[in-house]
């Protein structure tokens, strides 16, 4: 399906689809109607066949010529007609990786007509041409920024197809019966219902279901991109700074013993089995009257609010257990997961859980069921730290959902979506007329092809493909 908003779409682009600076090969991309005129014009197969001849996906050994002086020799793959990444001809030359190369091939293809293309323009072409969905083609951006195994798959499987089929088919049903409710109102004399509001209701009730538990994904689709963030709190001399240390295994925080010493936050980020979590480490819990440590005490529970889990870290020379308690029960978050972490055992002799860490289990029975005795001087059960994390991160990864979103626009206008079904179950309900009934289907409809790029404008695309690099 090719899209309408094509203006530009028959100048041939042309730009390096490798990253910049010396490298062992360089891809210089050209995508677009002349694509292989151009390319015939500066490449002289070894074969000594002409481009303009070969079959398609076809690659070819031969020499980039400028006035007879040859640029470099090197491989060309070309792509014929439509079955390219953008959906229209492309060449690529797989030349060496010198920045002299790359110059003097894209000047020669700028000589020859093409022109520098934009940034994410190959992707935005694909997208034009119907080759890509939107969400589609901001996963390939998310692909290629992906740095975990968890962001990677992802990335992947949006790119892949992701819930791009589910949304358009709710789409098209939803489009079906707006048909039949503008049809009634060609009849609006007759008092006539083309469109089953019985089985209209099931439809919208579908919808909600679909998109609500993709409103839900979010949350775990965005810890899976952007890395879990995990929130260490306690109170000042707790040891969170060398907790810190020691899961990073090395010294970034400043470990002091002058409590209030980590004024203000500190964030490091970890892969811990294929996953990122984000540490951040805060300014000791406590009342104060300290002025610029009472930002950092305010600052702490603000992280508590973004953090999907919570280290509390305690020392029981300096806490009782009632403390502890009334610290996890007044900061307790619903989807937020406690982890409690009894520090300092070094200096204890004891090796299992004590009636100390009992009380406090059972008194918060309902909140957490989580304790660990560590040592974070001497890294005692740090490794059964990062376990326990690397696992609970799989079992968010493992919600049995089958499409994850991770794109803050994907969730905003699902957002949307689902208030305009509210707002047609409402009017139904209310047995309003068509027309207005028709109102809100018709906002639902742009919401949901705002996901996909079944609707979109050109500020919209700008701001999706600006973010891109040149050559992707
Ligand atoms: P924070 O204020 O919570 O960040 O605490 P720090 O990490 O700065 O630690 C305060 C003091 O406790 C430092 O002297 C640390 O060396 C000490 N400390 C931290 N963890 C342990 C531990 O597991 N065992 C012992 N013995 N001392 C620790």
């Amino acid at each position: 399906m090719k899209r309408e908003n094509s203006l530009y779409i028959n100048d041939t682009i042309v730009a390096l689809a490798t990253a910049s600076g010396v490298g062992a090969i360089a891809v210089i991309r050209l995508s677009g109607k002349e694509a292989i005129t151009i390319a015939d014009s500066v490449f002289k197969p070894h074969s000594g066949k002409s481009l303009l001849e070969a079959p398609s996906h076809t690659v070819h050994l031969g020499t980039l010529e400028s006035k007879d002086q040859v640029i470099d020799e090197c491989l060309a793959t070309i792509f014929k007609g439509t079955k390219s990444y953008t959906g229209e001809p492309v060449v690529e030359f797989s030349c060496h990786g010198s920045n002299y190369i790359v110059e003097e091939v894209i000047k020669l293809c700028l000589a020859k007509g093409a022109r520098l293309a934009d940034a994410g323009e190959f992707t935005k072409r694909a997208f034009l041409n119907g080759k890509l969905a939107l969400n589609q083609a901001e996963a390939v951006a998310d692909l290629i920024a992906s740095d975990s195994k968890a962001s990677h798959q992802v990335a992947l499987q949006q790119m892949r197809g992701g819930f791009t089929s589910e949304i358009e088919g709710l789409r098209q049903e939803l489009l079906n019966f707006t048909s039949l409710i503008e049809l009634e109102l060609d009849f609006s004399e007759e008092d006539v219902e083309f469109a089953d509001r019985t089985q209209f209701k099931t439809l919208l009730s579908t919808i909600k279901t679909i998109v609500l538990s993709l409103l839900q994904s979010f949350s775990v689709g965005n810890v899976l991109k952007n890395g879990i963030p995990v929130a260490i709190v306690g109170k000042p001399n707790a040891g969170k700074s060398t907790l810190l240390n020691a899961l990073l295994n090395e010294e970034r925080a400043i470990v002091s013993d002058i409590a209030g010493t980590t004024r203000d936050t500190i964030e490091e980020t970890l892969h811990i089995g294929g996953i990122a979590f984000r540490f951040i480490d805060t300014a000791g819990i406590r009342d104060t009257q300290d002025q610029i440590e009472a930002i950092g005490v305010q600052k702490a529970k603000e992280k508590i609010e973004k953090a999907s889990i919570v280290l509390y870290l305690f020392d029981v020379k300096d806490s009782s257990a009632q403390e502890i308690i009334s610290f996890v029960k007044e900061n307790y978050r619903e989807g937020t997961k406690f982890v409690l972490l009894h520090n300092k055992t070094d200096l204890s002799t004891e090796s299992n859980i004590t009636p100390f860490d009992n009380e406090i289990l059972q008194s918060l029975q309902g909140y957490t069921d989580t304790l660990l005795r560590i040592s974070a001087k001497e890294g005692n059960n740090i490794l059964a730290l990062k376990d326990f994390l690397s696992h609970y991160a799989q079992s968010l990864n493992n919600t049995g959902k089958a499409t994850i979103i991770t794109n803050i626009r994907h969730y905003e206008a699902l957002h949307n979506t689902l208030q305009s079904i509210e707002r047609i179950e409402q009017g139904i309900q209310l047995q309003l007329s068509g027309d207005l009934l028709a109102i809100d289907i018709r906002e639902a409809l742009y919401h949901l092809g705002s996901i996909t790029g079944t609707v979109s404008n050109d500020e919209v695309l700008g701001n999706i493909f600006s973010r891109f690099c040149i050559g992707k």
